[in-house]
């Protein structure tokens, strides 16, 4: 069995690496000879949008993925439905946050106000039923918080549109969440759905910093609740593959912000922390196997090491901690790697992962 990841950044290295032991072989597609995933994977050095190229990766593997969700749909229109999972009908819903949002609301699940805009006057009305603070972004290729502008005074809106106009927009509400949560599920070929327990994220600029799992605190009605809002976004695009919802928790209800359909990095704990890993449920799902337990086996936080890399003799000393290096050269705002930290209960992890937090800090850059 060979599986084809378009894209061969951490994620496709953290795939291949989940695939390795089921005796599954990966190759990346990627324009950078030296990418992180090439050290586990066979590689098609390509431009994401070479359509020859991405068949010439078809005909090596069963299945084909991505490891990113702004790949070009039109390179991938040549691969069949059955060798290309998640399906192409995901990867469109979720590269376009009005798309997205729309296909929330249709499915009964909270989201923020939103409207689509294409003018200053769009945005100059928009904002009176939306109110201020709004948040202004672009409807595709926004990740990490870029591509967003967040209006908190009727004179930032002439700024806010010179700097994202141009591109089609939407305009959200600000939503003064408590916190963020994420709910990871995978999908199988055959429609059945497993869930990984709720997490809780913190944002530092837009940019993962830490998650926290299982999220404490949360009530069985919003855990219901966010069972049924990922489970219905995975059965209504037939979708096969893991996928990600984030979500803000406001204290008495949820609000959908969008979804990632790929393995995703608020999943990243359950490498350490879950009896079986959203990459190897990835795999297991597309290329047709029984999914994995999705149990959290104790309580387990995820430290994103980004813009620089910790010394690694320092965290290796700290008790509970595994380290996972993607082999990237640091730039500010850069994810390089991330670690993971268990204990027995919630408290006794907030204690120990106070020296993690200062071990990374002393080399971020955000
Ligand atoms: P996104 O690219 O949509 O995931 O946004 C990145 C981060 O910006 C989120 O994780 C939130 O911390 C923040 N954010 C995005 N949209 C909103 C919103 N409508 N209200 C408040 N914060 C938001």
């Amino acid at each position: 069995m060979r599986i084809g990841i378009v894209g061969g950044g951490q994620l496709g290295r953290m795939l291949a690496l989940a695939a390795h032991p089921l005796g599954i072989r990966c190759t990346v597609l990627d324009p950078r000879a030296n990418c992180c995933a090439s050290d586990v994977a066979g590689l098609v050095q390509s431009e994401f949008d070479d359509v020859a190229a991405i068949e010439r990766l078809a005909s090596e593997s069963d299945v084909v993925t991505f490891e990113f969700e702004n790949v070009h749909l039109d390179a991938l229109h040549t691969l069949k439905d059955s060798t290309l999972l998640p399906p192409l009908d995901a990867l469109a819903a979720a590269q376009d946050r009005l798309t997205e949002k729309r296909l929330f609301r249709s499915l009964g699940i909270a989201t923020p106000e939103f409207a689509a805009i294409d003018s200053i006057d769009a945005l100059k009305d928009a904002i009176e039923p939306i109110g201020i603070p709004a948040v202004l972004k672009t409807r595709r290729m926004g990740y990490d918080g870029k591509g967003q502008f967040v209006i908190r005074d009727h004179a930032q809106i002439a700024d806010a549109w010179s700097s994202l106009g141009g591109v089609p927009l939407i305009l959200e509400g600000f939503v003064p969440f408590q916190r963020e949560l994420s709910i990871i599920a995978a999908r199988s070929r055959d429609g059945r759905i497993v869930v990984y327990p709720l997490t809780q994220t913190t944002h530092i600029d837009g940019i993962l910093a830490e998650s926290i799992t299982p999220a404490a605190g949360v009530s069985d009605a919003m855990i219901s609740e966010a069972h049924r809002a990922v489970s219905a976004v995975a059965d209504t695009l037939n979708y096969v593959g893991v996928l990600a919802l984030e979500l803000f928790d406001c204290g008495d209800r949820l609000l959908a912000n969008e979804f990632a359909p790929r393995v995703h990095n608020s999943g990243h704990w359950s490498i350490d922390g879950a009896a079986c890993s959203q990459f190897e449920n990835h795999i297991r799902a597309i290329t047709g196997l029984p999914l994995g337990n999705t149990a959290c086996l104790r309580p387990t936080a995820m430290l994103n090491c980004i813009g620089g890399v910790p010394p690694l003799e320092e965290l290796a000393a700290i008790p509970n901690l595994r380290v996972h290096l993607y082999r990237k050269n640091p730039r500010p705002g850069r994810k390089v790697g991330h670690v993971t930290l268990s204990a027995d209960s919630h408290e006794a992890l907030e204690r120990a992962i106070h020296p993690v937090r200062e071990c990374i800090k002393q080399s971020a850059q955000h």
